[in-house]
């Protein structure tokens, strides 16, 4: 039971404060400071344990919101660890990276500032690490059946840890070097230091989960192979298509794609490397594209020593305050300023560039105009043009689905209309045996969602092994996406 009036003695949200902007472009760790404990009982205790959790609503993984909310403001953290667990194998990665659809959707939030669940939620798994409660949990018996999971983002990572608790001997196969999908090359080390991705392999590894980094699917393992070699697949190998823009002057030195960019910061970071081959250092940048991605791309820019940095966005600039388009419980868009953009760089919206220019094949520059939005597309604005100086321009315009690569042709899995692979209500695509999980099947999205994604397709692939299954299923294909 929570406290009843939590609410109205605390009425303030507080937040953990962010490393002054000095002190944290200079490293490449993570900008929030330690939050008081004190502090965040009370901030739980604001929790009203609704008779109808309007944040369950928000949370694709179901998470037991108030649950956790109460065990932690009477200080009872063992139990809370447990509970969070309970629907969400990596509470360590959306403690930090989640948006937090949950919030928005918080009851507290209709007349006050809704409860700070995210805040909760990564207290209680960091204090669960440091206490050595994130222990590996084996299975009690072993099925005989095996699994292989391509891919080690957070989809792939969640199934195998689902399967691999069931009882099935899991493989999880990843093109690149080491394993964490984009939570390992993308995600920037100041969003999530990569030690936090290591200690949850660990777990895994020690769980029984294996590892096989460096090994492509569909070209160093066949899709025959691996047909023959396991009794089920578990797909999730992310939608890694970039959207490009192609317009005059796209083909000049100093234009890349922000996964062309960022990955290396990470492996500089991980100390394979001491100078990235593609920096900002000295530069005037351009980002093209305003959301998260470009965002990682600006505070890398920021860390790298970029003389001066420009965001530019398509779209306008979004309400500072709820539109009443998005009303409650509804994730609203709102102008976000993440701790990237608290360290500098001019943002820009309402802009199209139109071309980019150069000399001796590379981007000096690029021209570009204000738009405005016209039924439902973009229109120029008459006397707007401009150019604006730039040695680096980065492309953050999302992803259009994933690769139509080697391994999904010759595994003959079918596509929707949008280029993702097709899945059923129990995330099997069209051949026996074979599952899909995250942005694969769901095209970009979040991290939550490719858990949530991850345990439902695990679900469905122990039912296909065993004819029953007792892991949980918290989504199915078609909910609607929440961002
Ligand atoms: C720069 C960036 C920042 C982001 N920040 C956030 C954030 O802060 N919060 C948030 O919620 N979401 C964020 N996202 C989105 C989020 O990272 C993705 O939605 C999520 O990682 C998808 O998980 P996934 O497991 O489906 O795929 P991915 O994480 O993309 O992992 C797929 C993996 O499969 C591997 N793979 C593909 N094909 C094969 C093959 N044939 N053989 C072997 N391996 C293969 C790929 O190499 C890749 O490592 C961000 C995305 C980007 C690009
Ligand atoms: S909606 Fe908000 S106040 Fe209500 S149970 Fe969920 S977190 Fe607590």
């Amino acid at each position: 039971m929570a406290d009843p009036k939590g609410f109205l003695t605390h009425t303030q949200r507080i937040l953990p404060l962010r490393r002054p902007v000095s002190e944290r472009v200079g490293d490449w760790n993570e900008v929030y400071q330690e939050f008081a404990e004190d502090t965040l009982r009370e901030q739980a205790g604001r929790c009203m344990d609704c008779g109808v959790p309007f944040c369950h609503t928000g949370c694709p993984l179901g998470n037991l919101i108030p649950e956790w909310n109460d065990l932690v403001r009477t200080g009872r953290w063992r139990e809370a660890f447990d509970r969070l667990h309970a629907t969400n194998n990596f509470p360590d990665f959306t403690g930090r990276l989640c948006p937090a659809p949950c919030e928005p959707a918080c009851v507290l939030g209709i007349n006050q500032p809704p409860v700070t669940i995210k805040q909760v939620e990564y207290e209680i798994v960091e204090r669960g690490f440091m206490q050595g409660w994130a222990e590996p949990i084996r299975p009690s018996k072993m099925t005989g059946k095996s699994v292989a999971v391509v891919g080690s983002g957070p989809a792939g990572l969640a199934a195998a840890q689902q399967l691999t608790r069931a009882g099935h001997a899991v493989t999880v196969y990843e093109r690149d070097d080491r394993i964490g999908g984009l939570l390992r090359y993308g995600i920037p080390e100041f969003k999530m230091e990569k030690r936090i991705v290591d200690r949850r392999l660990a777990q895994m590894a020690a769980e029984g989960t294996v590892f096989r980094a460096g090994v492509n699917v569909g070209v160093d393992v066949t899709a025959d192979q691996l047909r023959s070699d396991f009794d089920a697949v578990v797909l999730a190998g992310g939608a890694t298509a970039w959207r490009d823009l192609p317009i005059p002057g796209r083909e000049l030195d100093g234009i890349h794609q922000a996964m062309e960019y960022l990955p290396w910061a990470n492996r500089v970071q991980a100390g394979d490397l001491s100078e990235p081959p593609i920096t900002a250092h000295g530069k005037k940048v351009v980002i093209i594209g305003g959301g998260d991605t470009g965002a990682d791309c600006l505070g890398t820019v920021h860390r790298q020593g970029g003389t001066c940095v420009h965001q530019f966005e398509i779209m306008p600039r979004p309400p500072e305050t709820r539109d009443p388009s998005t009303p409650w419980p509804m994730y609203p868009l709102i102008m976000r300023t993440s701790a990237a953009h608290e360290e500098g760089g001019d943002r820009v919206f309402s802009v199209n560039t139109e071309e980019f220019i150069g000399r001796d094949g590379h981007v000096t520059g690029l021209r570009a105009h204000e738009v405005r939005r016209r039924n439902g597309g973009f229109e120029k604005v008459d006397g707007t043009d401009f150019e604006l100086e730039a040695d680096l321009v980065l492309l953050a315009m999302g992803f259009v689905g994933p690769e139509r690569s080697a391994l999904l042709t010759d595994l003959g899995v079918e596509f929707t209309g949008r280029g993702t692979v097709a899945r059923d209500a129990d995330f099997a695509t069209g051949v026996p045996g074979v599952y899909v999980a995250g942005d694969m099947g769901r095209g970009q999205s979040l991290i939550v969602w490719a858990i949530a994604e991850g345990r439902a397709a695990a679900a469905g692939a122990d039912r296909y092994l065993m004819g029953k299954t007792a892991l949980p299923a918290p989504v199915t294909p078609t909910m609607a996406p929440i961002r």
